[in-house]
Formats: C-alpha cells, sequence, structure tokens
C-alpha cells in the first residue's frame, strides 16, 4: 500500500513475552491500518483528541494505549475504549481517569509514571510520592481504575550509560512496589520503558512494554 513499515524486523527483535507499542502518534490513520494488516493491535497516543479520532475510523479489536501527558479535562475523550494509560504522573489524574471510567462503566488499566530523567521537563511520581499515594485512603477507594504497573521515559541522550542506570533505577521501583503493595495482584507485572533508540537496551533492563514510534513509521513530521 505504498507505505513501507519496519514491524516485521523489529518484532524479529523481541522475546514473545515483550509486548509492543507501536506508535503512532503524529501518522495517519493508513500507516495505522497497514502495521494492523501486518499483525499489530498495539497502538500508542500521546494526545487524547487524536486518539479519538483515529479509534473512530479503524477496527474495535486495537488495543490503544495512552502514552503522554494527560490532562484531566481530555480524560473523556479516551475513557470509553483505551485500554492501557502509561501515564499516570499524579494522583489528581488518576482520581479523574478513576470518575470517568466509572461513567462509561469499566475499569480502567494504568501505570504509573516515574521520573528517571536527569532532564527538568519530564513527568512522573517519585518513589516516595508514589508510597504515600498508595498508602492512602483516598487512592484505596478508586474502584474503577487498576495498576498493573509502572513507566518511564530515559534522558533524551546518547549516553547508553545513563540510560541503562534510569532504566535499572524503574525496575528497581517497580521491585518495591511489587512487594510492598501488590504481592498477590499478578497482574501488576509491566515495566514501560525503551523507545526506538533504547528498546533493545530496555529489554535487558526488563522491560515488558516498548514504545517504539520512528523505528516502525519512520520520523515523524510536525506541522505547527
Ligand atoms: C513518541 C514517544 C515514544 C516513541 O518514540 P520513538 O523514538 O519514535 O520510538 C515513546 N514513548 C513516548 C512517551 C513517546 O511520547
Amino acid at each position: 500500500m505504498g507505505i513501507k513499515l519496519n514491524l516485521e524486523n523489529i518484532k524479529s527483535q523481541i522475546p514473545i513475552d515483550v509486548q509492543l507499542v507501536a506508535v503512532s502518534k503524529t501518522k495517519p490513520i493508513e500507516a495505522i491500518r497497514e502495521a494492523y494488516d501486518e499483525g499489530q493491535r498495539i497502538f500508542g497516543e500521546n494526545k487524547a483528541q487524536e486518539m479519538a479520532d483515529k479509534y473512530d475510523f479503524l477496527p474495535k479489536d486495537i488495543q490503544w494505549h495512552f502514552i503522554g501527558h494527560l490532562q484531566t479535562n481530555k480524560v473523556k475523550y479516551i475513557a470509553p475504549f483505551v485500554s492501557l494509560i502509561h501515564s499516570v504522573d499524579s494522583f489528581k489524574l488518576l482520581a479523574f481517569i478513576n470518575k470517568e471510567a466509572e461513567r462509561n462503566n469499566r475499569v480502567i488499566d494504568c501505570l504509573l509514571q516515574f521520573y528517571i530523567a536527569t532532564e527538568e521537563s519530564k513527568f512522573g511520581f517519585d518513589l516516595e510520592e508514589a508510597e504515600t499515594m498508595l498508602d492512602s485512603s483516598e487512592y484505596n477507594s478508586l474502584k474503577n481504575i487498576h495498576l498493573t504497573g509502572v513507566m518511564g521515559m530515559a534522558t533524551y541522550t546518547d549516553n547508553f550509560d545513563l540510560i541503562k542506570s534510569e532504566f535499572k533505577q524503574l525496575k528497581t521501583y517497580f521491585d518495591i512496589l511489587k512487594q510492598k503493595y501488590f504481592k498477590n495482584d499478578s497482574q501488576f507485572k509491566e515495566i514501560s520503558m525503551g523507545m526506538s533508540g533504547d528498546y533493545l537496551l530496555a529489554i535487558d533492563e526488563g522491560s515488558t512494554l516498548i514504545r517504539v514510534g520512528s523505528s516502525i513509521f519512520g520520523e515523524r513530521t510536525y506541522k505547527k
């Protein structure tokens, strides 16, 4: 169909217990359809409205993963169908997701995003903030969200030692939370880390969900 994807090549490199999120942000419906026809079912988007628009046009067995910073007033666009929100970075957001999930009679799976990078601009919890939330009665009263793991974004750098240490940090956070809060919850098992430049490293460090965009679909062009 004219669009050349690099999907098979990436799939051939990853173990079967690691899931591939094809990050289709900014890419047209046709590119997603092409990947779908090659068997891909999980797609990642970072804008709520864009995800909702694409959802309308595409097969309903696609699992839509939200991977970007999510504003509370945008949760309603994706709450009816989103299958995993990777980027929960505050209790306030989690409470909003819970409310919208309840309105839609669903339980929405979420990951806690941790701040692991050295850059100022990234979002996410630190360990203490996450533990404070998980200990709170407010969190424990939320019935329409289910935490299934953690997510992190490494520093944007070609220093692989730094990226590796950040992935290790996220794995440590996961292990601590698993032990302390989710020991008996077999569904708390996801570590979302690794992008086009570093997914093999992320898998070595324990990633269960890699988020790969440009290596599948080609470079993104932003019109702004
Ligand atoms: C865009 C994006 C990705 C994919 O980035 P690539 O470098 O194109 O693979 C992964 N995770 C998040 C949170 C993103 O916003």
